[in-house]
């Protein structure tokens, strides 16, 4: 048996390149909530969470999720077998209810560790990959139409992207159509362009909005109306003559079959931390795929080990018609990793080393926790006085 002998876990605040502006928050930088588990046989698990805006996007927080995980998923973790990853899961799942980033996390560290022990990346563990590379669209969010183009043309020239992602739905639906449609015009065929409206509209201002969306060459809208209007969901996928997309509405498996069953959307965003895990992720992606739903790879804004996490479930999907959005690393200003993760050609590289394959700058890393900045403060503040 190989026991979890520590469970470590601390906050890491990383700068953001540009304000990234939401319909429910401005994001400057991002907060991390890093996991490690060091297991008795000298193996060290990483995992990560993160959210969007502290709590304005979902019920979990960075400070929430670390306290969840020091009070009451060690105790679980330490009295578990570390190799033995689906009944801790199990314990976990029948002591803690929701919690789903938190649970990602957790999780994320016990297969990186037992992907080193055996060898083998974690997409493997996880029923194997498919592809080695996964495509990767930008999301265009700085709030300026003008400053969007420019952000757009630079991607495309340097072969980063081609398809992006523009959040609306904060201003009034004129005047966001009119952004898409000035973006979308002025990068032509060069570009697919999509819009996540994170919930801000009601139906009937999506009913219109998706229209005019269609009109001005939008391919997607994500998550239009509030998650829980399930009806009005499959009211809009029905009429729509672009797809939907659902994205916060798919909490997990149960909620996928929920929508699934209702018609309430043509795409599922499936993202590892809202789904409540690797696993969990897996399974919405196979009740999409059961009831003939196409699926894109969503992101929580995870740094790069978060994203290395996503990318080798994403890796294990037969089909990624809409491709992914696992930019996260390069929406911020420090690399967290001593080897970055490979961008180009439109495309993410998938680690091959075991585990998620991924090693975190150390140095960067303690330089950046929440906990080192509060003891420089105090440090250059009892030199002042
Ligand atoms: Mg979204």
């Amino acid at each position: 048996m190989i026991r979890i002998e520590r469970v470590e876990t601390f906050l890491v605040d990383v700068p953001a390149i540009r304000p990234h502006v939401l319909a429910m928050a401005t994001m400057h930088a991002q907060t991390l909530c890093i996991v490690r588990l060091h297991c008795s046989d000298g193996i060290v698990g990483i995992g990560e969470a993160t959210t969007i805006g502290g709590l304005s996007y979902g019920p979990e927080s960075p400070e929430g999720i670390k306290l969840a995980i020091d009070t009451y998923f060690e105790p679980i973790l330490r009295a578990g077998d570390a190799t033995r990853i689906a009944p801790l899961m199990n314990m976990i799942a029948r002591h803690v209810v929701g919690n789903h980033f938190a649970k990602c996390a957790v999780e994320t560290a016990l297969l990186d560790a037992q992907g080193k022990r055996v060898g083998l990346p974690v997409s493997e563990l996880l029923g194997g990959r498919v592809t080695d590379r996964l495509p990767v669209l930008w999301t265009l969010a700085s709030g300026n139409t003008d400053g969007d183009i420019e952000e757009a043309e630079r991607m495309i020239d340097s072969g980063r992207h081609n398809a992006f992602k523009l959040k609306i739905g904060k201003r009034p639906l004129r005047d966001d159509v009119a952004h898409v449609a000035a973006i979308k015009k002025a990068l032509g065929d060069r570009a697919s362009v999509r819009v996540d409206v994170n919930m801000a509209w009601d139906e009937t201002t999506a009913r219109k909005g998706v229209e005019m969306l269609a009109d001005a060459g939008c391919d997607l809208v994500e998550q239009p109306i509030i998650r829980h209007n399930r009806a009005g969901m499959a009211r809009l996928a029905a009429r729509s003559p672009i797809p939907i997309m659902a994205d916060e509405a798919l909490q997990g498996p149960a909620t996928a079959h929920d929508y699934a069953t209702a018609a309430a959307a043509d795409v599922f965003a499936v993202k590892i931390e809202q789904s409540g895990g690797l696993f969990a992720a897996k399974e919405v992606q196979a009740v999409a795929q059961a009831a003939g739903i196409a699926v894109y790879g969503g992101t929580m804004l995870e740094a790069a080990v978060g994203t290395a996490a996503s990318a080798h479930v994403f890796a294990t999907f037969p089909a990624l018609p809409f491709g992914t959005e696992l930019f996260g690393p390069l929406l911020l200003t420090e690399e967290i990793l001593t080897e970055p993760l490979r961008y180009r050609d439109f495309h993410l590289t998938v680690p091959d080393g075991p585990g998620l394959g991924v090693t975190l700058d150390e140095d960067r890393v303690a330089f950046l926790r929440r906990d080192a900045a509060r003891a420089t403060i105090s440090l250059s503040s009892s030199r002042t006085a």
